[in-house]
């Protein structure tokens, strides 16, 4: 069954098919800061249903990951970017979805601070 997300306000919401069972914490400088818990999928299950007007685009270093943010609550529920093999990826955080229990996550810790 997909999973529903959004921001804390509302003005992001998205739609993912698919059932996380896992997801990635990584220590790098933007993902310990933002606390993200992260599943990755292609842009074919990602729906976003609400208007990108409301969101607000930050990149840095190689700018190939451009992180999402809510303008009016600045809650970041997903990613987008190219992945290693040269596709689009969304990353979805899922600190900011519905029905999805974090605490039964198997978490894989990635060390993105050494890259
Ligand atoms: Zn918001």
């Amino acid at each position: 069954m997909p999973i529903q997300g959004s921001c804390h306000c509302g003005k992001i919401a998205y739609t993912l098919d698919a059932e996380p069972t896992e997801a990635m914490e990584c220590n790098c400088s933007i993902c310990r800061r933002k606390g993200y818990l992260l599943t990755f999928s292609t842009p074919d299950k990602f729906t976003l249903k609400t208007l990108r007007d409301d969101i607000t685009v930050y990149t840095f270093n190689k700018h190939v990951i451009r992180h999402q943010f809510c303008k009016v609550c600045g809650c970041a529920p997903f990613g987008e970017g190219t992945g290693p093999d040269g596709k689009e990826m969304v990353a979805v955080n899922l600190r900011c979805a519905e029905g999805v229990d974090l605490s039964k996550l198997k978490i894989h810790h990635f060390d993105g601070a050494s890259m």
